[in-house]
């Protein structure tokens, strides 16, 4: 399917079988001969592409974009796993496991068709626990909607290995690793670094992208982890991200904890990984701009990250229209810091840092990410 959305500032054009996007600064499908050139300079047509299979979205609102091009989904909140920085902490007692019912799901796959979202991204939990999730998997195929599926890699057996090689519209499975074995052992659990090793040998290494969290404990260990992973035959790209604040992780000594800390982190970084003068964005929050998360029981937030604080509730998609919930005031203004708006580094990239570790560290929303000494000593002299 080829998506075709049109934009405030032009167009987005997305072809879910092939995975590649293109932004267009002008509208251009009113000219085929033009359109059709275009879409063939960024293979975006397949061959024999005909213009009627082509999903037409208007739906400019007031929203930056007029809808997510993502949505982060949690299809299940039940986890085999306890890592010690997951912000799907469950108190199982006083709160039931849940997995979300087909009929939501469905709602959600007439919203990615309505809107033009261009991917769902299967998180948790652990996605693999939901009971129905090949299931899942297989209308999603069929409603040719792109997914990626976030993992721990538990269940990546070669029976479930042999579904996911067959599937066309399965863009990546996003597998957490966390650095060395034993640094991955303590956050993850006993023989969690082996399992996942033997586990992602099952599948196609194209197919998978590693997810690592940077902690003040592991981002000097990448290299040798790349090394390990190329030893085992997994020749394939890691994810950084950096570890963000929740409700369990203060209890943990996984945070940076001083402004020198932090410092020597941006610097390593700046060094070794990030290339921010080619990604400009790269701390950028996409909360409530590009994306959005829908838990279990339909609920829509503009991060995931805050799924489990309700205050933070836009809407439910069982009993609200998607396009009203993105189209919030709450949800448009989601990614602005009060303590931003004067910083000469906020246009640099910055953009104001991570609003849910602003409101896990300060209780605030609108109050200063933490991670200010780290975005500031990255972003100077860029
Ligand atoms: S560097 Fe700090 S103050 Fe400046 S925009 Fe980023 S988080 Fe805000
Ligand atoms: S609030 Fe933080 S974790 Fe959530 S989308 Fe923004 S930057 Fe990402």
């Amino acid at each position: 399917m080829i998506i075709y959305r049109k934009e405030k500032t032009g167009a987005i054009i997305f072809n879910t079988k092939t995975k590649k996007i293109v932004e267009i600064e002008e509208e251009l499908f009113s000219n085929t001969k033009i359109f059709i050139n275009v879409m063939k300079k960024y293979n975006i047509f397949e061959n024999n592409q005909n213009l009627k299979n082509i999903l037409i979205v208007n739906n400019i609102s007031n929203n930056v974009l007029s809808a997510p091009l993502k949505i982060f989904l949690s299809i299940t909140n039940e986890c085999n796993l306890q890592c010690l920085h997951c912000f799907n902490y469950i108190d199982k007692k006083s709160e039931r496991l849940k997995y979300i019912d087909i009929s939501t799901l469905k709602k959600i796959i007439n919203i990615c068709k309505t809107y033009g979202i261009f991917e769902l991204k299967l998180s948790g939990g652990e996605p693999f626990l939901h009971p129905n999730f090949i299931k899942i998997l297989k209308l999603l195929e069929k409603e040719e909607i792109m997914y990626t599926i976030y993992t721990n890699g538990s269940y990546l057996s070669e029976k479930n290995c042999s579904i996911l090689k067959k599937l066309k519209y399965l863009k990546k499975i996003k597998v957490s690793i966390e650095g060395s074995k034993e640094i991955n052992d303590y956050i993850r659990g006993k023989d969690s670094f082996n399992n996942v090793i033997k586990n992602c040998k099952n599948i196609n290494s194209k197919l998978i992208e590693f997810n690592l969290t940077l902690n003040r404990y592991n981002y000097k260990l990448i290299f040798d982890l790349v090394k390990e992973l190329n030893k085992n035959n997994l020749e394939t790209t890691i994810d950084l991200g950096l570890i963000r604040y929740n409700n369990k992780i203060k209890k943990t000594d996984l945070v940076f904890k001083s402004k020198q800390e932090y410092i020597e982190f941006a610097n390593y970084c700046k060094k070794n990984f990030f290339d921010l003068k080619k990604n400009k964005n790269y701390f950028a929050c996409s909360g409530g701009y590009s994306s959005c998360a829908i838990d279990v029981y339909g609920n829509v937030f503009p991060c995931g990250m805050l799924q489990h604080e309700k205050k933070f509730i836009i809407g439910n998609i069982n009993n609200e229209s998607f396009n009203k919930i993105w189209n919030d005031i709450k949800m448009i203004n989601f990614n602005i810091c009060n303590e931003c708006q004067n910083c000469l580094l906020f246009e640099k990239g910055c953009l104001g840092g991570c609003r849910s570790n602003a409101f896990y560290s300060t209780g605030d929303i609108k109050g200063k990410d933490p991670f200010c000494t780290f975005y500031q000593e990255s972003l100077n002299n860029m």
